[in-house]
C-alpha cells in the first residue's frame, strides 16, 4: 500500500527523522509539504532539498499571511518554483479579521502564477469557499485541491463539476460539515491529508496519520482500504505530477 500526505506543515516539527520515519512505517511514501510565508517557504525548500524524493515542496503565502510584501513572495516563489509540485497554501480566509482586500491581493497573484506556469494550487478557504472557488475559476486555473473542504454542497458541486479536487483530513472523524463534503464526493475527486501538526482532539498530529484519514473515508465510502489507498494515491500523483 502507498500513501501520501498531500498537506502538511512539516517545517513546524520538531523531531522530523523520527516522524519521517513513522510515516515510512505506516506507508506513507510521499509528502507534499505546504509553505505558509516566505520564512517557512524557505524552511520547505531546505527540507524538501535534505529528503529529496520524500518530501515535495509546496510553496505559496497563507491568507493570515496577507500583510506580507507582495513583491519579495513572488520574487521568492517564482525563482524556486521549477524544485515545487504545487503554489500554495494559498486562499481567503473569513474567520478572523484580516484585511479580505489584502487577502485577494495576494491570493490573487498567487494565481496569476500558477495559471502562467501551469502548476496546482493547494487552496485554503475557510469560510470564503465561494469566494475562493470563484477566483479560480475567473483566472482560469485547471488544476486545484480544496483542502479540508467543510464548505456548502452548491460551492462542492461546482469545484467537482470544474475538475478540481478536495481533501480529508482527521477532522472527518468528528466534524459534520467535513464529512458531509467527503460524503458527497466521488473517491476520483479525494485526496488524504493530515494538516501536519494540527490537533486533532488534542493531540498534534503527524503524516502517520494519513492512515487514520484513509479508515475512515473507506468506511464511509464502504470500499476496501487496499482500493481507496489506490485510488487516492493515484489522484494526488496525477494533481502533483509525481510518480507513484
Ligand atoms: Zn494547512
Amino acid at each position: 500500500m502507498k500513501l501520501i500526505d498531500t498537506h502538511a506543515h512539516i517545517e513546524e516539527i520538531h523531531d522530523l527523522d523520527n516522524v519521517i520515519q513513522r510515516a515510512k512505517m505506516n506507508n506513507v511514501v510521499a509528502i507534499i509539504a505546504v509553505g505558509s510565508s516566505i520564512k517557512s517557504n524557505a524552511d520547505i525548500l531546505s527540507l524538501a532539498s535534505k529528503y529529496n524524493g520524500f518530501i515535495y515542496p509546496s510553496i505559496g503565502i497563507h491568507p493570515i499571511e496577507a500583510e506580507t510584501d507582495i513583491k519579495t513572495a513572488i520574487t521568492q516563489i517564482i525563482s524556486n518554483i521549477d524544485h515545487c509540485v504545487a503554489i500554495g497554501e494559498i486562499g481567503l480566509d473569513y474567520q478572523y479579521d484580516i484585511s479580505k482586500t489584502k487577502q485577494k491581493e495576494i491570493f490573487e497573484n498567487m494565481l496569476q502564477i500558477s495559471k502562467k506556469i501551469g502548476k496546482p494550487v493547494s487552496l485554503h478557504s475557510r469560510k470564503a469557499w465561494d469566494d475562493v472557488f470563484s477566483l479560480v475559476q475567473t483566472i482560469g486555473i485547471s488544476k486545484a485541491v480544496f483542502h479540508w473542504y467543510s464548505g456548502p454542497n452548491e460551492v462542492l458541486k461546482k469545484i467537482l463539476d470544474n475538475g478540481y479536487f478536495i481533501s480529508a483530513t482527521p477532522a472527518v472523524w468528528h466534524s459534520p460539515k467535513h464529512r458531509n463534503a467527503i460524503e458527497m464526493t466521488p473517491v476520483e475527486s479525494i485526496l488524504l491529508e493530515t494538516d501536519t501538526p494540527v490537533k486533532y482532539g488534542g493531540i498534534p498530529s503527524e503524516p502517520s496519520d494519513v492512515t487514520k484519514v484513509l479508515n475512515v473515508v473507506a468506511k464511509i465510502k464502504n470500499i476496501s482500504i487496499d482500493k481507496l489507498a489506490d485510488i487516492t494515491t493515484n489522484n494526488a500523483c496525477k494533481l502533483f505530477d509525481i510518480s507513484c
